[in-house]
């Protein structure tokens, strides 16, 4: 690292951005599957204005967190379930319209078949065949034909 760098005033990331020579060729997101978090969660802000990017892998720092204050962080074993008012306490089959995502099915089934993750993402990285497909759903439009006096509903979908 120059002193030139040093004297600049950068911030350590920076500096360490500089020092490594390049930029970081994985980017970060929500179910990047690239931590073990059940929750993956980025915080970013960018702006073009600065050239600069702050990424934050909240999730894992709220593991941390969680170290530091356990009674502040808590993990709670089901999903409260806003329209029936009642906790479900097993995972739910995948109904979602696309396929399920890749660190979603690994979390799935790790918590299905009471194994740990990286178990799991071991066992089920080449079997993509078997995640969960979408599927779409039809949504009928029904429409109203007349035709010779008589009326006709026709759903179309
Ligand atoms: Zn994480």
């Amino acid at each position: 690292m120059t002193t030139d760098v040093k004297a600049a005033g950068l911030s350590p990331g920076i500096i360490e951005a500089l020092s490594i020579g390049n930029l970081p060729d994985v980017e970060w997101q929500s179910e990047d599957d690239l931590c073990d978090c059940t929750f993956q969660r980025i915080g970013m802000w960018k702006n073009p204005y600065l050239a600069e990017t702050l990424e934050v892998r909240l999730c894992c720092i709220w593991a941390k967190f969680a170290e530091v204050f356990p009674d502040m962080v808590r993990t709670i074993p089901g999903y409260f379930n806003e329209n029936t008012q009642e906790w479900i306490t097993q995972p739910w089959e995948w109904n979602g319209e696309a396929e399920m995502p890749k660190a979603i099915w690994y979390r799935h089934l790790a918590r299905k078949l009471n194994r740990p993750l990286a178990e799991i993402r071991a066992e089920y990285a080449g079997k993509d065949e078997l995640r969960p497909k979408g599927r779409p759903q039809r949504r009928e439009i029904p429409f109203l034909l007349t035709q010779g006096g008589m009326e006709f509903w026709i759903n179309f979908g």
